[in-house]
C-alpha cells in the first residue's frame, strides 16, 4: 500500500500483481483511491479524543478561576458604589470596562466548560462587520504596544450569519490576538469580510472573514498541528485558542482554514453559512471584498 499525501488531496494506490499463463509476462491491477475525506474524518476523531481530555482539564481550571473572579466582581461593585465613593465619570467608565471584561471571562469559562458537552448554543442573526467593529477596542492597546496597523476592509453588502455571538467573538479574538503575537516587531493586520461560496456546502453562500498578518508565517512542520489542543510554540501559550475556535466554527456549520508563507505572512479565513442563504440569496452575485470601508 502506497500513500501519497499532498497538501490538499490524499490518494492511496493499491497494486495487485496478477499471474498470467504466458511465461515472462506480468499484469497488475492498479487501484487509485481518493481518501482525502477518510483522512479528514480520522484526523477529526483523533482531535475529538484529545478534546475530551481537554473537557476534563477545563472543569478543574474553570473551577479554580471562577471563585477569584467572583471576588474581583464583588470588590469592583463595592469600589464603584456611588453611595460610598464620589468618583469622577472617567473612573466610573473604567469600572464599567472592568465589569464588561469580567462578564466576558465568565462567558469564556462557560464556553470552555461546555466544550466537551453536546452543543446547546443559542444562535442569532449576526452582522459580522458590526461584531468586528465592536471588538476593535479590545485589541487597541496591544496593537499600539506592538506598533501594528489595523486595516478594516469590511464589505457593506453582506447578509447576516446565523451563529452563536459569544463563540464567534471568541474565535475572532483568538485569531486576531495570534496575529498580533506573531508580529512582535510590528506590521500590518488586514481584516476583510466578503461573500463567497461555502466550501462545506457548495450550493450555499458563506460569509467569510479573513485576518491577514505580515508576520513570519507558520513553519511547515507546525502546520498540521496548529488546530490540535495544547499545541503551542509560545512560552506562555496554552495551545487552546485555535482548537476551541475550530470546534466552535464547525458546530455552526462553518470552516476555519489558513494560508501561510514566510514572505506573505498568515491569513486565517473564517467561513460561516449566510443566514437562510438558500432562500434569501439565490441569484445574488458574489461580492468581492475591497469595496467596503478601510
Ligand atoms: P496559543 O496562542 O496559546 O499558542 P493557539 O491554538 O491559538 O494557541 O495557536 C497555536 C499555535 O499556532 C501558536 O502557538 C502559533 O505557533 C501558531 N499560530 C497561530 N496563529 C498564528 C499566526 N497568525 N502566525 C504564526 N503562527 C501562528
Amino acid at each position: 500500500v502506497l500513500s501519497l499525501v499532498g497538501s490538499e488531496m490524499c490518494i492511496r494506490d493499491r497494486i495487485y500483481p496478477m499471474q498470467t499463463e504466458v511465461e515472462g509476462e506480468a499484469n497488475a491491477i492498479i487501484r487509485i483511491e481518493d481518501i482525502t475525506e477518510q483522512r479528514k474524518i480520522e484526523e477529526q476523531l483523533i482531535r475529538a479524543d484529545r478534546l475530551s481530555s481537554l473537557g476534563q482539564l477545563s472543569g478543574g481550571i474553570a473551577h479554580e478561576i471562577r471563585n477569584p473572579l467572583a471576588s474581583i466582581n464583588l470588590f469592583t461593585d463595592i469600589l464603584c458604589d456611588k453611595d460610598k465613593y464620589d468618583r469622577p465619570d472617567q473612573e466610573l467608565e473604567l469600572f464599567d470596562e472592568i465589569k464588561e471584561n469580567i462578564v466576558r471571562i465568565e462567558q469564556i469559562i462557560k464556553r470552555v466548560l461546555d466544550f466537551a458537552k453536546p452543543p446547546v448554543t443559542t444562535t442569532a442573526e449576526i452582522d459580522l462587520n458590526d461584531l468586528t467593529r465592536e471588538n476593535v477596542k479590545f485589541w487597541s492597546s496591544k496593537l499600539k504596544k506592538s506598533k501594528i496597523k489595523l486595516n478594516l476592509n469590511l464589505n457593506n453588502g453582506l447578509p447576516p450569519v446565523q451563529a452563536d455571538v459569544i463563540g464567534l467573538q471568541q474565535v475572532i479574538n483568538n485569531v486576531v490576538l495570534n496575529a498580533i503575537e506573531a508580529m512582535a516587531e510590528g506590521g500590518n493586520i488586514d481584516i476583510r469580510t466578503a461573500l463567497g461560496k461555502s466550501s462545506v456546502n457548495v450550493n450555499n453562500h458563506a460569509v467569510i472573514l479573513s485576518v491577514s498578518d505580515t508576520g513570519p508565517g507558520i513553519r511547515t512542520v507546525h502546520q498540521e498541528d496548529i488546530f490540535n489542543p495544547f499545541f503551542t510554540t509560545k512560552a506562555s501559550g496554552t495551545g487552546l485558542g485555535l482548537s476551541i475556535s475550530h470546534q466552535i466554527i464547525q458546530r455552526q456549520g462553518g470552516d476555519i482554514s489558513f494560508k501561510t508563507s514566510p514572505e506573505m505572512g498568515t491569513t486565517f479565513s473564517i467561513e460561516l453559512p449566510a443566514a437562510d442563504s438558500k432562500n434569501k440569496f439565490p441569484d445574488r452575485p458574489f461580492l468581492e471584498s475591497g469595496d467596503g470601508e478601510t
